[in-house]
């Protein structure tokens, strides 16, 4: 099949190219799919990634994150060495991207982290068809099915009108996840202002000049009163006197695992909102189907279930963890 990438000190090293994907360690040359922290490290001499991810890192880890940059737009290619590496939108969050390798007449596709359910705030997934497909499988079994967004942000909107007096409090990730609410509450018709922790407050500005209008966002600084307002604020803000200002905040919490309860539980959720930037089960097996690689990698999560749905289909399938040296050879 395709011998010539595999893990490598637990990144996927492309031999031809002398490269990484979304390496966890510092290294010479990264291909880099978003902006998400555990897929973009810093301490990279040279970075290959979109334009938005690029400047994503630099909001995060200063504009002289690497000593060479290489930005890509959707659909450019550029020559590593041997390889011709070209990028496509993914769907995930803004700037997100697929990583197309050719090398030697073969293709290989790492979709990064993906999704297929309409998102304005980022391009929508493109199929690319190629040999190896190698997928993530974060909600990898057959019991996630993310259900339709507008219904979550329904829900989020029909407690606010019950109680109008709180402050719908919004645990979201910073990167991607915050936009997208925004934009939901902006179809679903709520045209009041939305409250911003500090941590979300750049991202944001960054996602409006990449054109994905937010519509009326403000601070949620401690001189305004947020009683009966919608705040959007990152996990690492629960618990802190940021929090502990608010006066009774209703606990709203953002994510694809909140169809966990156990897991909504756990962080004191009130109102759990089902809404997840990773391909949910039934999405991963079109995904694949469409793709139609001759042999898929699967990473990032429950790969044994995805596997065996692969090899039911007749598609050969392996743990991409399984793919290269032992890693405690070095
Ligand atoms: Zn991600
Ligand atoms: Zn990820």
């Amino acid at each position: 099949m395709i011998d010539w990438a595999r893990i490598h000190k637990k990144g996927l090293f492309i031999e031809p190219a002398q490269a990484y994907i979304d390496p966890p360690f510092a290294s010479s040359c990264a291909l880099i799919t978003h902006g998400h922290a555990d897929h973009a490290r810093a301490g990279h001499k040279h970075v290959i990634a979109t334009t938005q991810t690029l400047d994503i890192m630099a909001l995060r880890y200063g504009a002289d994150f690497a000593e060479h940059k290489t930005a890509l737009d959707y659909g450019q290619s550029v020559q590593v060495r041997d390889v011709m590496v070209t990028m496509a939108p993914s769907g995930h969050v803004l700037g997100s991207a697929q990583i197309i390798l050719d090398y030697q007449g073969k293709r290989l596709v790492a979709a990064g982290d993906y999704k297929r359910k309409a998102d304005p705030t980022c391009a929508p997934f493109e199929v690319v068809q190629c040999d190896v497909f190698v997928t993530e499988a974060t909600f990898g079994l057959p019991v996630f099915r993310h259900p339709d967004p507008h219904q979550e942000i329904e829900k989020l909107l029909s407690v606010h009108r019950l109680f109008p007096e709180r402050t719908m409090l919004v645990g979201a990730y910073a990167l991607g996840k915050a936009q997208r609410i925004i934009t939901l509450l902006r179809e679903a018709g709520y045209n009041q202002p939305v409250y911003l922790h500090g941590a979300m407050q750049k991202l944001s500005l960054l996602y409006e000049k990449w054109g994905v209008s937010l519509g009326n966002w403000q601070a949620a600084t401690a001189d305004i009163s947020l009683a009966g307002k919608i705040v959007i604020a990152p996990p690492s803000a629960f618990g802190t006197s940021w929090m502990r200002r608010l006066h009774d905040p209703l606990i709203c919490f953002a994510s694809g695992w909140m169809q966990v309860r156990q897991r909504a539980k756990q962080r004191g959720v009130e109102l759990p909102l089902i809404l997840s930037d990773h391909a949910d089960w039934d999405d991963l097996l079109a995904t694949i189907e469409q793709v139609a690689p001759k042999q898929v990698w699967v990473t990032h999560g429950r790969e044994d279930a995805l596997i065996h749905a692969c090899e039911m289909r007749g598609i050969s399938a392996k743990a991409l963890s399984l793919i290269g040296y032992d890693e405690s050879e070095q």
